[in-house]
């Protein structure tokens, strides 16, 4: 896959590039990441890529010209057509479903706003897809693309090894994950739950399931509701509920 950003501020990736596991995605050759400057695509002296707003107020705006010249030039980089999505807060919320389908695709071109954001017309015509990170307001486009990068880069087929498998993580299969550990099995803040230490693969996978099952309930029952349960995965959460009232009266009590 390959990954063209527009960016203002290019070394902003250069950390993300190098470390985890993007940067061992890009370095065995899984994900293409280029950071391009709109001001390298400026014709005027100034390298200017902002005016003032029409209408007046307060900001300033990135101007269509030097985004369209380097949208142009950016594109015919590479053969393969790339989907342009603009990182914006007015933009359709980025999910794990949505991240699985960009992280299909053979090519995106990020562009990151500053300032009060693009001109619109620039959006109206050259952007495919708006996406926001969460409904708060950035003062760039970077970090939001940072993440949508990091998301899709750790999907792509052999970026992750086996211990690091997406196919168990919250989201995927509409639940959050479940709760892990690892040694020692006794410390000072508790125990490791038995049924992990027992070896009984299906007992674990139970428990795994009705865990899965009961984080979400508690902490995003929204999530809940968009998914049909299996007969089994109601009766794992009906114990899970049963268990955590018990739980809840004994701390009470
Ligand atoms: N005036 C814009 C508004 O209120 O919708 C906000 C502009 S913001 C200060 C500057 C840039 O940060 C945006 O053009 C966008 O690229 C980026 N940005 C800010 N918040 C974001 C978010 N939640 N998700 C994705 N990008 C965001």
């Amino acid at each position: 896959m390959r990954i063209d950003v527009l960016t203002l501020f290019p070394d902003f990736f250069a950390a993300s590039a190098e470390v985890g596991v993007v940067g061992r995605a890009i370095r065995g050759g899984l994900l293409d990441l280029q950071c391009h400057n709109p001001r390298d695509f400026t014709v005027d002296k100034h390298r200017r890529v902002d005016d003032r707003t029409f209408g007046g107020g307060p900001g300033m705006v990135m101007q269509v010209e030097p985004l369209r010249a380097a949208l142009a030039e950016v594109r015919a980089m590479a053969a393969a057509p790339a989907l342009v999505v603009y990182l914006s807060p007015q933009g359709e919320r980025l999910t794990q479903r949505r991240v699985r389908l960009l992280a299909g695709l053979p090519r995106l071109l990020l562009l990151c706003g500053r300032y009060e954001g693009v001109d619109e017309r620039l959006v109206t015509r050259e952007v495919d897809l708006e996406l926001s990170i969460g409904d708060y307001v950035l003062s760039g486009g970077e970090l939001a693309a940072a993440v949508l990068i990091d998301a899709v880069g750790r999907l792509q087929e052999g970026a992750l090894n086996r211990s690091e498998s997406a196919s168990q993580d919250s989201f995927e299969d509409g639940l959050l994950d479940c709760p892990h550990y690892s040694r020692p099995e006794q410390d000072a803040y508790g125990a490791v739950p038995e049924v992990l230490m027992s070896g009984d693969h299906r007992a674990i996978q139970r428990w795994r399931r009705q865990q899965s099952l009961g984080r979400t309930w508690l902490r995003r029952p929204d999530l809940l509701s968009r998914i049909t349960l299996s007969g089994e995965d109601r009766r794992l959460l009906e114990e899970f509920r049963l268990q955590w009232a018990e739980q809840k009266n004994a701390v009470r009590s």
